[in-house]
């Protein structure tokens, strides 16, 4: 392993305690003190990436540069460790065992028996190293998803088991727990997390660091208590309440000299740390006064009787990122595009909003709610930002109102329309016909060349961009001059001028009209906003003085 350390972070109790932003954390934390980071994210799941999985249920598809549709973790280690992932970051169960079995069939284990323990781990293994080589990572951190005492998760905690036992120095695990106060009781309950840490004892490991997420800061008494009975110093007992705004978290972990104590453990020297770039970020934060309200206008809100606005993890971030920039807090309604069907007279509701965002979506419903949204943003100057099939819908949209192809539609929705102007391209034809959907789309990074003077090239300021793509559809050809004709500028296209990638209305027609086919909003970042979003905001922003 050359040197390389590796910590692995899991979750115990139950899901969804931040174990994404625990990691995402400690990778900022040891990068501000000079090392070298990466992260790997382990999907317990069979399917062979987040491709196929309906967004309700999983959450956001993040896409990476080399077109690879993973988990919205990967977005928040980007984010925070301001790296740039490939598919060798990611894998699932599904992928483990595809490439095992590839490698049986090509008799490259030899004619020996290929057994779930321990070629499975060793294959996982494999994986981690060439992933943190690949990157030139002096620490790479990777994270089990799901929650220890899953039966699907017990062969990951054995690859730690192994990775442990061959360099005890180099490999280090986390457990995120939670510790509960329940109302009635009024006191924090660590029994929970004594439980998680005998469930990952019985799999052969034990978690050097205990962070342990609450709702308020953990007190001496009930870190003493995890110590003793969980098998770790109180030093490795770490306290992660509760926070406004992510960024704490990392701010809070070095409060308690989280990754001072982490780099002894593994032995390597301390470096000073220079955390100012996210101390600045969070006073900025605080100290902001402004608000904008940005409705998004979308469907896959719903499970259950909750909203679960995880579907859209990135673009929540993004219009964030864009607020820190444009110095105004960023608060976001939630819009179901269905409501506009069944009451049209509602799109007049849109104007209580600073700005409306039409994110990415598929398939027909809730799309005919989306363009009145966007007719009424379009008519009624209210800033919008369309994202691939909020592009496409605009674009619709302006065919039906302002060119008068009553019937324009996407291929997607109504195959015989008879103006297609959102049409399949000939070679996604042929995927469809063959029912070949897995990482089949236009993915991942592409460039585009940005026409000078538009608002897309004043926001860029760049001629030539490069951003990640998940869609099928695009701008049918055939329509092309006759939009722009009518007022649409495309003032992004493909280089070779066939794809087109961002539309806008020019300045004088409209305070803030742009969609782009791809989608910005997985390379914005907190120190850096996305120019398309920070456009945006600062027209909602204006809006919002304007209209007090
Ligand atoms: N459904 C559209 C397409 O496949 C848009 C996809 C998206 O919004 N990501 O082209």
């Amino acid at each position: 392993m050359e040197n390389r350390k590796y910590i692995f972070v899991m979750g115990g109790v139950m899901s969804g305690v931040g174990k994404g932003i625990t990691t995402s954390s400690i990778g900022a934390i040891l990068k501000a003190r000079g090392y070298k980071v990466t992260a790997l994210k382990i999907d317990p799941y069979v399917n062979v990436d987040a491709g196929t999985m309906n967004p309700t249920e999983h959450g956001e598809v993040f896409v990476l540069n080399d077109g690879d549709e993973t988990d919205q973790d990967m977005g928040n280690y980007e984010r925070f460790m301001d790296i740039q992932l490939s598919r060798e970051n990611y894998m699932t169960t599904g992928r483990v065992y595809e490439s095992v079995i590839h490698r049986e069939r090509n008799l490259e284990y030899g004619g020996k028996c290929v057994e779930v323990v321990p070629h499975i781990p060793l294959e996982v293994i494999d994986r981690i190293v060439k992933a943190s080589e690949k990157d030139g990572s002096e620490i790479t951190l990777i994270e089990i998803g799901g929650t220890v005492g899953e039966y699907q998760n017990v062969l990951f905690l054995e690859t730690i088991r192994m990775m442990k036992i061959k360099n005890p120095d180099d490999v280090l695990s986390v457990l995120v727990s939670y510790v509960p106060m329940p109302n009635k009781i009024g006191e924090m309950k660590t029994k929970p997390t004594q439980y998680a840490v005998r469930t990952v004892n019985s799999a052969g490991v034990q978690p050097e660091f205990i962070i342990a997420r609450s709702e308020v800061p953990m007190d001496q008494k009930r870190k003493e208590k995890i110590s003793m009975f969980c098998n770790v110093g109180e030093e490795f007992v770490i306290s992660a309440p509760d926070v406004d705004n992510v960024y704490e978290v990392l701010l809070n972990f070095e409060r308690d000299n989280l990754s001072e104590t982490i780099l002894k453990k593994l032995r390597l020297e301390t470096r000073t740390s220079d955390l100012s770039a996210w101390k600045n970020l969070v006073e900025k934060i605080k100290a902001t006064k402004d608000s904008v309200t940005i409705g998004i206008v979308g469907k896959y809100f719903g499970t259950g009787d909750f909203v679960l606005s995880d579907a859209y993890m990135s673009v929540i971030e993004a219009i964030k990122h864009a607020g820190y920039q444009a110095g105004v807090k960023t608060k976001i309604d939630w819009i179901n595009s269905e409501l506009f069907e069944k009451e049209p007279e509602k799109t007049g509701s849109l104007s209580q909003y600073d700005g409306v965002l039409v994110p990415g979506g598929f398939g027909g419903r809730g799309i005919e709610g989306k363009i009145k949204a966007i007719q009424f943003c379009r008519e009624n100057k209210i800033p919008f930002l369309g994202i691939c099939y909020g592009m496409q819908l605009a674009v619709i949209e302006y065919a039906r109102n302002v060119l008068g192809l009553e019937d324009a539609n996407t291929t997607e929705v109504n195959r015989d329309t008879k103006n297609p102007v959102i049409d399949i391209m000939p070679e996604q034809k042929k995927n469809l016909e063959d029912g070949n959907y897995g990482a089949t789309m236009r993915l991942g990074a592409y460039p585009a060349k940005l026409e000078a003077g538009t608002i897309a090239a004043t926001l860029y300021k760049q001629a030539e961009i490069s951003e990640r793509h998940r869609h099928r559809w695009e701008v049918s050809p055939q329509y092309i001059s006759k939009i722009e004709t009518a007022g649409l500028v495309f003032s992004g296209k493909s280089p070779d001028g066939k794809l087109m990638e961002i539309i806008e209305l020019p300045g004088e027609k409209h305070p803030f009209f742009v969609a782009s086919q791809f989608h910005p909003e997985f390379k914005s970042t907190p120190l850096k906003a996305h120019p398309l979003f920070f456009g945006f905001v600062s027209a909602a922003k204006k809006r919002n003085q304007e209209n007090k």
